[in-house]
């Protein structure tokens, strides 16, 4: 099988890792700073915490964002569950608006028509690393008052009119998953340009302790430390950011990669009547974390076995995450977003990673176009 997604590890990478488990530290150690580094300079932010995974990131920047009870907070329904389930774990309303048709992001139109007085943050989703509208979406922040935290899960390396995603935003957040741009395992960061949330984001990440006597209200000793927040154990170790070290010196190679994959691709289909290829937003640069058609005039469930039958490793993304039992069973049974619904009913993700090889590539369009359009 021809997998979707598949990470890149090579020999300097394991020795990178080798390299932290001969150390002194295994976690906690000087390849923490080493990595939130090379991810703030690389997207031109100012600070940034290195977190066990984006989950948690998000979680973090909707505490550090302060939402709570009774808040609520917009986002899409076609994304992974946990750009959503962040809200909730803060205690806060998930409030989906629907998505562009041609871009398959949040769209701001709707973004506008579902704010309410309780609205107090926006989470953009930047689908398979395409960036969504973020000029729209931060004039509607300024005009209500809204926090913006990106997930970047999909787009690290990523720009949007000349500038990387990272530093546009309150807060943007990165996974690291195998699939994701670059992996470190698992392992997420969040980048911010605010001193204040940069703090916030830092305390929660372990347990809301602190050694930094300028926060302290006391200090007993050089023993002492002060709980300030209720936080998690949400940090990353120093052997998964000795690989996130090594994996960003090859980020833009990897993004090279996938764009020309992502080239061939288009070219390949531009003909076919029953495929739709990704739409490319003007004055941005996806980094194609995913390559998402839409295929017209036939069953969607029908091509996806046949394609899985044949050795290609596709899939979809997303499922409305609003669809998902446990949100029917918590208050969203009416809620419908008819654009998110049309797409997802005809998408289907092909295989993008740096080392897919010519003729892996040959061989996915090849059965694609034998089973899409004949
Ligand atoms: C992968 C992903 C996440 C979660 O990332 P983890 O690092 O696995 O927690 C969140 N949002 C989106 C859009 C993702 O694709």
């Amino acid at each position: 099988m021809i997998p979707y997604g598949r990470q890149t590890i090579e020999e300097d990478d394991i020795q990178a890792v080798v390299d932290v488990l001969k150390s002194d530290y295994l976690t906690t150690g000087p390849k923490i700073a080493e990595f939130e580094k090379a991810v703030a300079d690389y997207v031109g932010a100012k600070y940034a915490v290195a977190i066990s995974n984006d989950t948690a990131a998000l979680h973090a920047a909707c505490h550090a964002a302060g939402i709570g009870e009774g808040d609520e907070v917009i986002t899409t329904p076609i994304t992974f569950a946990a750009s959503s389930n962040c809200v909730l774990y803060c205690g806060g309303t998930p409030v989906f608006a629907d998505i562009d048709p041609k871009t398959y992001n949040i769209d701001p139109e709707d973004i506008k028509r579902k704010i309410t007085p309780r609205t107090k943050a926006i989470i953009p989703v930047h689908l398979a690393g395409q960036p969504c509208d973020m000029d729209a979406i931060h004039e509607i922040a300024k005009e209500h008052n809204l926090i913006v935290i990106e997930d970047a899960a999909h787009a690290l390396g990523s720009e949007y009119k000349g500038k990387k995603i990272g530093g546009l935003s309150d807060m943007t957040t990165f996974s690291f998953h195998p699939v994701k741009p670059i992996t470190t395992g698992e392992g997420g960061m969040i980048v911010t340009n605010s001193e204040e949330l940069y703090k916030k984001l830092v305390l929660f990440r372990s347990h809301g302790i602190t050694r930094d006597t300028s926060l302290m209200t006391r200090n007993e000793g050089p023993w002492f430390y002060q709980q300030l927040d209720l936080g998690y154990n949400y940090r990353m170790t120093d052997i998964q950011c000795a690989l996130g070290c090594s994996q960003m010196k090859k980020l833009d190679y990897f993004l090279a990669r996938r764009r020309a994959i992502v080239a061939r691709y288009n070219e390949a289909f531009a003909d076919c009547r029953n495929i739709v290829t990704p739409y490319q937003m003007p004055d941005t640069n996806s980094g194609w974390h995913l390559y998402i058609i839409q295929v017209k005039n036939r069953d969607r469930k029908e091509v996806f076995e046949k394609l899985r039958e044949r050795g290609i490793g596709v899939n979809v993304h997303y499922i409305p995450v609003y669809e998902h039992p446990y949100y029917q069973e918590h208050g969203y049974k009416g809620v419908h977003c008819p654009v998110a619904e049309e797409v997802y009913s005809h998408i289907i993700s092909l295989p993008v990673f740096p080392r897919l090889t010519e003729e892996q590539q040959e061989e996915v369009i090849r059965v694609v176009k034998q089973e899409v359009e004949e």
